[in-house]
């Protein structure tokens, strides 16, 4: 049985003051059922996390890591680093680091080993773009984003990591996947886990993202494969968040 997971993506948003408000409200309205709850502020905002869920049941993690482990990399942010911050987990591979940044599935696979190496559960982003939807590339494109990674790391870490599905074109469009197609990919995802490890891929747990808002969660995390969200601008409101972990 796999615990479900709800992640909240904060991307590049938030002060003291709305963490705060934000952190405080989901503190005091959570309703204990069952789902694991994490959030992922820029990396500014992690000791405040720290310093106001430490004791909770809310977990926080960064948004990225360097595939190095430290030196001459400005701007870059270790895995080391984030563990000083009592970091449980860190987003690999956004769609809008591989889209702005450049982010290649091989660099994705570094960043994964760094984060394993380093005690974080790195929660390994992969999906397809619009066009390779349309041109029928998704399942070789997810597949290829997830065996980059599977090929770096042994049998045995396989249980250390967490995938989310992430249509590119659902991201912060309003636009989702609907239970079914996602459903299709997470199973492809977990076959493909299987063949690296087949105990380990009845265990990872596999999330959904793009656009999940209160009123589609519940028929997404229905889904025998989908193991709970990564939420983008839903995660930035209290109420919209918290209704969709308790939709879990
Ligand atoms: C994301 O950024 O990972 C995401 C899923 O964003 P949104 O929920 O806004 O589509």
């Amino acid at each position: 049985m796999r615990r479900k997971l709800v992640a909240g993506n904060w991307k590049m948003n938030g002060s003291l003051q709305a963490n705060r408000i934000l952190l405080e409200e989901v503190k005091s309205k959570l309703q204990v059922n069952n789902c694991e709850v994490v959030v992922c502020p820029p990396a500014p905002y992690l000791q405040q996390c720290q310093a106001i869920l430490a004791g909770t049941a809310i977990g926080w993690g960064a948004q990225d890591i360097s595939m190095h482990a430290a030196g001459a990399f400005t701007g870059e942010v270790s895995a080391e680093m984030l563990r000083d911050f009592d970091c449980s987990y860190v987003i690999v591979g956004h769609s809008e680091r591989r889209s702005y940044h450049a982010e290649h599935d091989e660099q994705v696979a570094k960043k994964v080993v760094r984060a394993l190496a380093n005690r974080l559960t790195p929660i390994v982003c992969v999906g397809e773009t619009l066009p390779h939807r349309e041109a029928g590339m998704t399942a070789e494109i997810v597949s290829a984003q997830i065996e980059a990674v599977l090929g770096q790391i042994s049998p045995e870490q396989v249980a250390d990591i967490i995938v989310a599905y992430e249509p590119v074109w659902a991201i912060g469009t309003g636009k989702t996947a609907t239970p079914e197609m996602a459903q299709e990919i997470h199973a492809l995802l977990r076959r493909k886990i299987a063949e690296k490890n087949a105990g380990a891929a009845a265990s990872v747990r596999i999330l959904y993202g793009g656009s999940v808002k209160p009123d589609n969660a519940e028929e997404l995390f229905f889904m025998p494969d989908i193991d709970g969200g990564l939420i983008g601008g839903a995660s930035l409101k209290a109420n919209e968040f918290l209704a969709i972990i308790h939709a879990v």
